[in-house]
């Protein structure tokens, strides 16, 4: 599943190819998402100018010139968001549910063959309250997220690495870079999250931020179904530490203690971790 460093990637793609133009035309090719996408969406998309695209945790908001409705989008666990230059072929396959041919010749289209994403039509004032958005926690690469704000977030009797994972507290994070952020504070995914100390919470607060600038700088992950906007693969896999490594050496203490990551299943998903190094 794209977490946060892949949908800012794709984001920062889409801004560069498609700000400033219009929609030409929009082809919707189905309505049966996650979320049912308005039968009408075509008809409120062709026309008009896009002036910019947000990001909130894993979702994209393409906002329009005329401040009317903006189109919320999610790519679940296989979506993609492509972009196709003019003279390019593509966006034409079944998967692809969403089409819009804008103003400078291109195409973007939203793929997604398992279709858990989805597109949606919001007015910009509704945004807020919207039942997606309104449930998300702080991002993690904005101003109010301190490290006194990440212990306040981190208090209960769940395990650390739940909570990191649990939206509603920190938006954007997903099991790769919890994983990563994890080893690179030295914390135990299992540790209870309201055990943290104050010089720990410096730690992981630090770490959460440097794994996520560092996967975007590299583009993201991509491990199966995730690319760019343009079709091209993020690298940050190349640079994992502990993510899928069961059995290899731990990075950080091998060399003096032996250690070797281990990968045990936590509430339901693989926690990859170095038993002799995260306390
Ligand atoms: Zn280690």
């Amino acid at each position: 599943m794209p977490e946060l460093p892949e949908v800012e990637t794709i984001r920062r793609g889409l801004v560069a190819a498609l700000c400033g133009q219009r929609i030409l035309s929009a082809e919707l090719r189905r309505h049966d998402f996650r979320r049912k996408a308005q039968a009408d969406m075509e008809g409120h998309l062709s026309g008009r100018g896009l002036s910019g695209i947000s990001r909130r945790g894993k979702y994209m908001i393409f906002h329009f010139e005329d401040g009317g409705e903006a189109l919320l989008a999610h790519l679940g666990m296989s979506g993609r968001f492509l972009y196709f230059p003019p003279g390019a072929g593509g966006g034409d396959g079944r998967h692809d549910h969403l089409v819009l041919h804008m103003s400078g010749g291109g195409r973007a289209v939203f793929c997604d063959p398992r279709r858990f994403g989805f597109v949606e039509l919001v007015p910009e004032e509704k945004l807020p309250t919207h039942p997606a958005l309104a449930v998300l926690g702080m991002e993690p690469l904005s101003g109010d997220f301190t490290p006194q704000a990440l212990l306040r977030v981190l208090k209960g009797r769940t395990s650390i690495k739940a909570a990191l994972l649990d939206q509603g507290r920190i938006a954007g994070l997903g099991n790769i870079y919890v994983c990563e952020a994890l080893f690179e504070a030295g914390i135990s995914p299992f540790r209870m999250a309201g055990s943290l100390g104050k010089a720990e919470g410096d730690k992981l607060h630090a770490a959460i931020r440097a794994i996520l600038e560092r996967a975007i700088a590299a583009g993201g992950s991509s491990l199966r179904d995730y690319v760019h906007a343009d079709g091209s693969v993020g690298r940050f896999q190349e640079h994992f530490s502990v993510y899928g490594r069961t059995g290899q050496p731990c990075p950080r203490c091998h060399l003096r203690r032996g250690g070797v990551v281990s990968r045990k299943v936590q509430s339901g998903r693989s926690s990859f971790f170095c038993p002799s190094c995260q306390e």
